[in-house]
């Protein structure tokens, strides 16, 4: 099974959340399971060049605007799967992953490069597989091209939504000079121009991140406008749920964390706790609990939440660790409570690169996601495996990948609460925090999470036997 990833996102080379580590991982997880799988990304700035070999392809002629585009692409072996990356200085040599005005255009130009790359390396692939809106127009060349080009004619497109409220909105008027123009009502949803609706139409299959994200997306509620999309395309709409990818995320091994532990021997943690105050500069007090959260702050992620529960949570006696990047009034919110209670609440603002991440998981007693909505979730299956209990709103794949403790079998691995509002995450909080009083029982719910086996290779059989459904089908 040949599978080529696209995405605009993957760990170990540029990252923003958790597409980047699910895009990574799971290009790992389907070569480890014999698939030929290789990813494709856009050669970014920040990416550091010594890891890469040399240039792959020197003289990669992509059509655009009218006119050959000549572009080198680059390849990496540092994921244990191959990966190409598209070198287009003019598009992704400056600033930021995301955030650009003419975001659509790069991502639309990655796209055609990476089609064009297709084409050049040896035999096509039974699956072009695009994750979010970046790589949604590469859906739709698909889709044309294997129409009259024998290559691609058997390839099929499978594409993950690892965020519907993404959706990569531009001015219709774009469509000509992109060369989308044939395809404009697949691209057109409420006035604008949309990659991700255009890429949901052109798929062969749809999948998304976690069971219940692929049912509440069929939802008014949690649907952003495509709802109606997604319930049209239900029965080729799956929800697969993300993995963990045990060779960076593992206490055991970890290098970037104060000492190893493990489920039989927790005696590490200790250590990492201690030094997790120290890095925060809050008092070496290690019986108080600490409470860690990791996020981009965005609506999403229920900083509303926090901001209301603010003082009730100090009032439980813990610190409260957070690490994020994202809006401003999160970001001042997060500095205004660490100037109230700079003894109790340790903040970093920005994106911190892995180590600290790593370090909070570690060194957190409880690890706090409140969200909205989470399609999937990475941090609350990373949080079980460093002995660090999740504290979840139930929604997406937090609902799926969290059971809640239950004191009467001594069964669960953390904390659900169900209604978004400050009181309902409040009352979980302070349950987690009267069981943290009770050594024999935290240690149980602690256990209980490390134990749980939330590694990639059973997600990337199902993506395989996915490919598999897919590739016997006829095409969209
Ligand atoms: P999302 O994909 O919505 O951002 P996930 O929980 O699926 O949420 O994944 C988030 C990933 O990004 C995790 O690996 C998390 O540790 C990481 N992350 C988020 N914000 C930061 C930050 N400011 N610094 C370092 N890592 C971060």
């Amino acid at each position: 099974m040949r599978v080529a990833i696209l995405s605009s996102e993957a760990v170990p080379f540029a990252k923003t959340g958790g597409l980047a580590d699910v895009s990574g991982a799971l290009t790992k997880a389907l070569h480890a399971e014999g698939a030929d799988s290789f990813l494709i990304i856009p050669l970014y700035d920040q990416i550091d060049r010594t890891a890469l070999g040399s240039t792959f392809i020197d003289d990669l002629e992509v059509d655009w605007r009218g006119k050959l585009a000549r572009i080198r692409v680059w390849q990496s072996d540092a994921l244990k799967a191959p990966t190409y990356l598209i070198d287009a200085p003019h598009y992704f040599a400056p600033g930021k992953i995301y955030g650009e005005v003419n975001d659509f255009e790069r991502f639309a130009f990655f796209c055609r490069a990476s089609i064009a790359l297709l084409n050049r390396l040896g035999d096509a692939p039974d699956i072009l597989h695009c994750n979010d809106w970046p790589t949604g127009f590469a859906a739709v060349e698909m889709r044309a091209r294997r129409r009259h080009e024998e290559f691609f004619a058997k390839t099929r497109i499978v594409f993950s939504i690892h965020n519907l409220a993404y959706q990569g909105a531009f001015r219709p008027s774009d469509l000509w000079w992109l060369g989308f123009n044939a395809y404009a009502s697949d691209f057109m949803l409420d006035g604008a121009a949309s990659a991700l609706k255009a890429g949901l139409v052109a798929a062969d299959v749809l999948s998304t991140v976690s069971p219940r994200y692929a049912r509440e997306i069929q939802t008014p509620e949690q649907g952003y406008g495509l709802d109606w999309l997604m319930r049209a395309r239900s029965d080729r709409l799956i929800g697969i749920t993300n993995g963990v990818d045990y060779d960076v995320w593992n206490p055991e091994t970890d290098t970037d964390i104060a000492a190893n532990f493990s489920a039989d021997d927790l005696s590490g943690k200790r250590e990492c706790k201690l030094d997790l105050l120290q890095r925060f500069g809050l008092p070496q007090e290690p019986e108080r609990p600490i409470i860690g959260i990791i996020s981009r702050l965005v609506g999403q992620k229920g900083y509303d939440l926090i901001r209301q529960a603010a003082r009730g949570i100090l009032d439980t006696g813990a610190f409260f660790i957070a690490l994020g990047a994202g809006a401003r009034e999160y970001e001042d919110f997060l500095q205004s409570w660490h100037d109230q209670a700079p003894q109790r609440v340790g903040v970093y603002k920005g994106y911190a690169g892995e180590p600290l991440a790593h370090q909070i998981e570690a060194g957190a007693d409880i690890f706090l996601m409140p969200s909205l909505y989470e399609p999937c979730g990475l941090n609350q299956m990373y949080s079980m495996r460093y002995g660090t209990v999740p504290v979840v709103r139930a929604t997406g794949g937090l609902d799926d990948t969290v059971e809640s403790f239950d004191v009467s079998t001594g069964k669960g691995n953390g904390f659900k609460f169900g209604p978004y509002s400050a009181s309902a995450l409040l009352e979980k909080i302070r349950e987690a925090i009267y069981f943290y009083t009770q050594p024999d029982i935290w240690a149980q719910i602690k256990r209980n999470g490390m134990k749980t086996d939330n590694s990639w290779s059973a997600a990337a059989k199902k993506y395989l036997q996915l490919y598999r459904e897919v590739t016997r089908g006829a095409p969209v």
